[in-house]
């Protein structure tokens, strides 16, 4: 069974699509970590997409802020004005579908949060040392969780308290060995902020226990014009050509 693996897709609905185009051909279920919505110019077209492939799904902070949940002052200026341009536009049955959504999910082989266990919606695992948390509560020896924007594996061997950290930016697999658990991060299909323009996603084969991170190619041009004839701040719209 190969599990296919969004997340962050921030309403952008170009790299989404390029994305599913490169998973479908080997997915056999999808798993969304959450931030559906927020920064980009197509919140409800992303709502729907996810909704048709029948995901697993957990809710994200900035999911979370479109439906009124957190406060849009938590977050940066500009992330905030994005969050109200999203709660504007946002349609009746878009929010129906991401109020219904869990924090965090658990199946028989992985758990699965946006940022944590410890703070499923909000939380943030950048190192060894954040990562901590996370593992003190997996009851998996598998936890997917995204919200950094940046693709990572963290591997502890079991009865350790030791982490190994790996950025896993240009793509490539990882290999899950046994005696060991992991966190696992795809980065991010609509924002990714490691300096590379591509959409980032990942595909799980839960047989040969490897996970592949795919950076995709997309239109990023069409995604920004739509971001400037919306009226969204210049900075959100121009990041994403640096991948920043
Ligand atoms: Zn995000």
């Amino acid at each position: 069974m190969t599990l296919a693996i969004l997340s962050d897709i921030h309403a952008n609905l170009e790299a989404l699509q390029a994305c599913i185009e490169r998973l479908s051909p080997v997915a056999d279920r999808y798993l969304c970590l959450g931030d559906v919505v927020g920064y980009g110019p197509n919140p409800n077209e992303c709502c729907e997409v996810i909704q048709n492939l029948h995901c697993v799904a957990v809710v994200g902070n900035h999911d979370q802020a479109a439906i009124g949940q957190i406060n849009p002052s938590w977050f940066n200026p500009l992330a905030a004005a994005a969050v109200r341009w999203t709660q504007e536009h946002l349609s009746e049955s878009s929010k129906r579908w991401l109020l219904g959504l869990s924090e965090v999910v658990m199946e028989d082989a992985f758990e699965a949060a946006h940022g944590a266990l410890d703070y499923p919606a909000t939380g943030y695992i950048t190192d060894a040392w954040s990562s901590t948390p996370t593992f003190d509560l997996m009851k998996r020896d598998l936890c997917f969780v995204g919200h950094t924007h940046v693709a990572a594996v963290y591997a502890q061997a079991k009865g350790h308290q030791m982490v190994g950290v790996q950025q896993i930016s240009s793509g490539g697999s990882v290999e899950l060995k046994d005696g060991f658990r992991y966190i696992l991060n795809p980065g991010a299909v609509g924002q990714p902020r490691d300096g590379i323009p591509k959409a980032s996603c990942a595909a799980y084969n839960t047989e040969a226990r490897v996970v592949t991170i795919m950076r995709v190619d997309y239109p990023v041009q069409i995604t920004q014009r739509k971001m400037r004839d919306a009226g969204l701040p210049e900075l959100l719209w121009r990041r994403l050509a640096v991948g920043r």
